[in-house]
């Protein structure tokens, strides 16, 4: 058979099986049975499944599906899985873990519509990009019976309402991914199971209708999710003893507030501004002087007004219906719609230069006269706040007068403050609508829908804070399969010792270690006068560059190593979007203004400052410096969800992206498995491997494996038949491990025997 190879040169040229190879690859030994296969990375990256047809122990010759014949080193070679186990619906099942292998298993489900496979503990969703059918009624009943045992979101939900009922714990459902993947679609889908199983009150009904409103204020059409949610969320599902839902209640994370004065093009800024402005009726279009989207300037700048197959004006009627079934007054939903307004005439309020030094004044325009109209202030009162700085220069007050520049910074922080307050509000006025039953006996299920891990070309501000959030969850779940991983082992009587985790908590410790850490450092940057971007940057490097999660860059660069790899971060805004200040002149602007919503403003003065509005003003421009900084109070935020977390059993889910289009049926092999690397499946796999995943019952093996045996076992107890195969295979002692009931390998171990199975 040898000399039917000779020929096959070796690396990639492209040759197709000559039909004397392939009468010989039919007549190999193998061909009636189950051919050995191995995958083989191309050049390109991609990987095939090639059979093998001869191997050396250092070179083999494998034909790939499109008839290449290739002799390659061995080491290039990576174990794939016996037929049998194609389309798993564990990836623990496998017998080789590796990337390609589980590659392909995802792949091969989701070619079937069978978008969702566990990867042990975790449930992994591939975005469908289109209708499937796996969802509604029946499924939920079918789920609810165990009529059906393939993963599913509706399975993880039903656990965790038996665990929390069964358990009495608090339970958690963790969505992550990135951008596109899936979790926002994901957390309702959870929803609904929850709704259909724990509702009767009708407050489920109230829950459910909280998703249009959330997404109309805190989603926007991106370059890569048409409904990207700008805002992590918290959704607190409040159960009573007897399992039905009594209540709610949500917290949402670092609202993107910089979209509401600026976007890319091909983007959109939040759903809702072109919701009002397609579906306002008449009525409240006269009142807010609305026009249409495209005479706003903020709406304008992107270029961008539609989504496909979306109509905005109808998605309007299902927000106001959404806000009424909340509790939402139809006053109070009007004076929304005016701070909305309000917001849209700012961008339109221009400037004129009024002296040689190109000090500016606001212009008395139609912008102008409809902001001071919709917030209730005096248009000369506008007029001089977006004009003019109050100052104090040693104990003289003075007025200084802003240039073009600093007059449009400070309107548009002044918009940029009326959209969070008024997103805070809604949130607040959900939350007392949903808090049905005050007395909270009973037990709760959280989801969480927070952004993923991010690595973009250029990583600002906003992606330093997600991938440190990224960063606490990676923990929370490393710690928890490591938890349940011990269990196991406890309970079998194996020892656990030899089962070693890695953690990130160096990593952790670079964000938040006091005083030398990126936060503190960030904040004590952001408070000296004359901080700047540049001068944060150099004292990272000055006093972190020994830390060995920190990497120098030149530049105002750094970067941190994540447990999803390396991230390069550019300071170039850090300061600013860490301060996050609206100026004392706009403050007491809003907090005199007689707008409907006095309670908008309200969390505005409280958190903007700790001192009395009008007190003494400060140095450095009359801003506040006793807020709290953005990233210290993300971090306050991400303590206090890890404490919930912490007392709740967790379920996790992790949603991938198979493409960047959007689109249906296309899988591409290297988006996927950046993702699983980075969203930490593959880390599940790797805590596998380094545990002994594969697991069977002493009876289970000595059956299947038993016929192999070359000799008699004195006792025919499925423990000593099982040793001995151990034994006869030369299976390691470090490969496996014999617990009371079953047997622990190392990955790949039951590969060899059903090889040899196979063989025989
Ligand atoms: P972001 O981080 O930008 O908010 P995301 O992970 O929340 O992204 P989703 O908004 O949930 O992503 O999903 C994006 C789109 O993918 C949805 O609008 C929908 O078209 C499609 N999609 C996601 N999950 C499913 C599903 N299970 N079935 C059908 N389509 C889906
Ligand atoms: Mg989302």
């Amino acid at each position: 058979a040898d000399e039917g190879v000779e020929s096959v040169p070796l690396a990639f040229p492209s040759i197709s099986l000559s039909s004397r190879e392939r009468r010989w690859s039919d007549t190999t030994p193998y061909a009636s049975k189950k051919k050995l296969q191995s995958w083989f990375q191309l050049p390109n990256g991609h990987w095939e499944l090639g059979k093998i047809i001869t191997s050396s122990g250092t070179e083999s010759v494998i034909s790939l599906p499109d008839g290449q014949v290739l002799k390659v080193k061995e080491e290039s070679l990576v174990q794939a899985n016996p037929d049998i186990l194609d389309g798993v619906d564990d990836l623990m099942q496998l017998s080789y873990l590796n990337e390609p292998s589980v590659l392909y298993n995802l792949h091969y489900r989701y070619s079937q519509n069978m978008i969702y496979t566990k990867a042990g503990p975790v449930l992994v969703a591939i975005n469908p990009f289109k209708i499937v059918p796996l969802y509604g009624t029946d499924y939920i009943e079918a789920y609810k019976r165990k009529a059906i045992e393939s993963p599913h979101v509706y399975a993880i939900a039903d656990t965790a309402i038996r665990e929390m009922i069964r358990d009495e714990v608090n339970q958690s459902i963790i969505i992550s991914g990135e951008s596109g993947a899936g979790k926002t679609e994901t957390a309702k889908i959870a929803m609904q199971y929850l709704a259909a199983l724990g509702g009767g009150s009708g407050i489920e009904y109230e829950i459910l209708k909280t998703n249009p409103i959330l997404e109309a204020f805190g989603n926007a059409k991106t370059l890569r999710n048409n409904n990207s949610s700008r805002f992590g969320k918290l959704i607190e599902i409040h159960f009573s003893e007897t399992g039905k839902i009594s209540g709610a209640n949500i917290q949402t994370f670092l609202l993107e507030k910089s979209r509401v004065v600026q976007c890319n093009e091909g983007e959109r800024s939040y759903h809702i501004f072109y919701q009002l402005c397609a579906g306002a009726p008449p009525s409240l279009r006269g009142k807010l002087n609305l026009r249409n989207a495209e005479d706003y300037k903020y709406l304008r700048q992107s270029n961008c007004y539609s989504i496909a197959g979306v109509n905005d004006a109808e998605e309007f009627r299902i927000v106001v219906e959404a806000l009424d079934v909340v509790h939402i007054s139809k006053g109070d939903q009007e004076s929304v719609f005016a701070m909305l307004a309000a917001v849209l005439w700012l961008g339109n309020i221009s400037f004129a230069v009024i002296d040689n030094d190109n000090h500016v004044q606001a212009v008395e325009d139609e912008g102008l006269l409809n902001v001071a109209k919709l917030i209730g202030c005096n248009i000369e009162d506008l007029q001089l706040t977006l004009s003019t700085r109050k100052m104090k220069v040693r104990n003289d007050k003075i007025v200084q007068k802003l240039t073009l520049s600093q007059a449009m910074d400070a309107r548009d922080a002044l918009a940029k403050s009326i959209y969070a307050c008024l997103f805070d509000w809604l949130v607040e006025q959900i939350n007392r609508s949903l808090q049905v039953g005050k007395r909270r006996t009973g037990r709760s299920i959280s989801i969480l829908d927070i952004y993923g891990f991010e690595s973009f070309n250029r990583n600002s501000f906003e992606q330093f804070c997600i991938n440190y959030a990224n960063e606490r969850l990676q923990q929370h779940f490393n710690r928890h399969l490591f938890k349940l991983e011990q269990e196991e082992y406890i309970q079998d009587g194996i020892d656990w010792a030899k089962v070693e985790f890695e953690d990130n908590q160096d990593c952790l410790n670079l964000f938040e270690k006091r005083p030398l850490g990126l936060l503190s450092l960030l904040d004590e940057e952001s408070t000296f006068p004359n901080g700047t971007d540049l001068t944060f940057a150099n004292k990272l490097k000055q006093h972190l560059s020994s830390n060995s999660c920190f990497k120098e860059e030149r530049d105002q660069a750094f970067t941190v190593c994540h447990y999803a790899g390396e991230v390069s971060y550019n300071t170039t805004g850090f300061l600013e979007k860490n301060r996050d200040l609206l100026h004392l002149d706009s403050i007491q602007l809003l907090s005199s203004c007689t707008c409907h919503l006095p309670q908008i403003f309200a969390s505005l003065m409280l958190t903007q400052s700790e001192k009395p509005i009008v007190g003494p003003l400060h140095k450095s421009g009359g801003a506040d410096s006793q807020k709290l900084s953005v990233g210290t109070k993300f971090k306050g935020q991400l303590f206090q969800l890890m404490q919930r977390l912490e007392s709740t059993t967790p379920h996790f889910i992790r949603c991938i992206k198979p493409n960047n289009l959007q689109s249906p049926e296309l899988y591409e092999q290297g988006l996927v498995l950046q993702q699983l690397r980075c969203c930490g499946v593959l880390e599940v796999v790797r805590i596998s491997r380094s545990g002994f995943p594969t697991r069977m019952s002493h009876q289970k093996f000595a059956k299947r494996y038993g016929f192999l045996l070359l000799e008699n076992v004195a006792s025919q107890d499925p423990l000593s038949v099982s040793v001995a195969i151990l034994h006869q295979f030369n299976i390691l002692p470090e490969m496996y491990q014999v617990g009371y009931t079953k047997l622990f390998f190392r990955t790949g171990q039951i590969g060899v025997l059903e090889d040899t199975r196979n063989r025989t």
